[in-house]
């Protein structure tokens, strides 16, 4: 899974690398697809559930599962999630984060900043006798703390030798409730922040997810191992 993280995490950063104004979000997947084939390795997103793409690529109040598309031009200013992952001799790495093309605005950099601190505060309560309401909370608490908003209906979730497994790692919950952690067991977390309010709603595509009240919304994830010395980032690209 360490070998599957790394491909992984290597295609996400490409992927944010070739975020700019003037690509489409199609170039995006493109040059994502194209790293992981050259590692021997699948993009596991692509088919999964009949996904036409390597990565998902959600712009701007666009939440998750957004469809890459030689259409959909890049802008200045505009925040780009990207989600993707690697299924490398039967493992499965996941994970996400939000890039912006060219100069973010003030409110966009720090909804950037806090997703990804989010996933720290719940990385934070990873750890071996702790349960996964404890990561949920922890996460909640700090989004809300800063005046944003957590999406609902997504979720993380267990990662091996599938993509999706149980159990469900919400992003929202209560303290001491949920299966309780033990050593080996390895999480995709990821939360989903809305600038505004929580609420999202699906494209008639079937895949489009994006933000009710049409703010901005930002993605971070990992995928990370339970150990007995603490929780270990598997989709490292060192
Ligand atoms: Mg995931």
């Amino acid at each position: 899974m360490r070998q599957a993280g790394r491909i992984s995490a290597r295609a996400l950063a490409l992927g944010g690398e070739a975020v700019r104004p003037g690509v489409t979000t199609a170039h995006i997947n493109k040059v994502i697809h194209d790293y992981i084939i050259s590692q021997g390795a699948k993009p596991n997103f692509l088919g999964l559930y009949g996904f036409p793409a390597s990565a998902c690529i959600s712009v701007n109040d666009t939440v998750i599962h957004g469809i890459p598309s030689t259409a959909q031009v890049i802008h200045e200013g505009d925040i780009v999630s990207i989600d993707t992952g690697a299924l490398y001799k039967g493992w499965h790495g996941d994970n996400a984060g939000t890039f912006v093309a060219g100069t973010a605005s003030d409110e966009a950099a720090r909804l950037i900043e806090v997703t990804k601190q989010s996933f720290y505060e719940g990385l934070k309560m990873a750890v071996v006798g702790n349960r996964i309401g404890d990561i949920s909370h922890a996460i909640q608490q700090y989004v809300e703390a800063n005046g944003f908003s957590i999406v609902r209906e997504y979720v993380g979730h267990g990662v091996g030798s599938e993509l999706h497994e149980d159990p469900e790692v919400p992003n929202y919950g209560h303290p001491g409730r949920g299966a309780r952690l033990v050593p080996g067991m390895t999480l995709a977390i990821e939360p989903m922040v809305n600038a505004g309010a929580a609420a999202v709603r699906q494209l008639p595509d079937g895949w489009t997810v994006k933000t009710r009240d049409g703010s901005l919304s930002a993605h971070y994830e990992k995928s990370i191992v339970i150990t007995a010395n603490g929780p270990v980032i598997l989709t490292d690209p060192n």
